[in-house]
């Protein structure tokens, strides 16, 4: 069943860890959504961009030197 109630996730942030260098710059734009843990691994505790984040989201994907970012939008 789909939801409509405001915030439900409605897409994820997907991490190519192959790409990703650790180097924090989507933890600088968006803290809430990446963290670099304490071994240097970027962490993604809960990867549901929702309206309340998208747009810090939107700003780390588009911050990563990477290109190890993408937003995949639910179906
Ligand atoms: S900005 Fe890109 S390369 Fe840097 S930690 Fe985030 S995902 Fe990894």
């Amino acid at each position: 069943m789909v939801s409509t109630e405001i915030g439900e996730p409605v897409a994820k942030v997907e991490v190519d860890f192959d790409l990703c260098e650790s180097n924090a710059l989507c933890e600088a734009v968006a803290p809430d959504v990446f963290r670099i843990d304490d071994d240097d691994f970027l962490q993604v505790d809960d990867p549901s961009v929702t309206d309340e984040n998208r747009s810090r989201v939107e700003q780390a994907v588009a911050s990563c030197p990477k290109s190890a970012l993408r937003i995949v939008e639910d179906e």
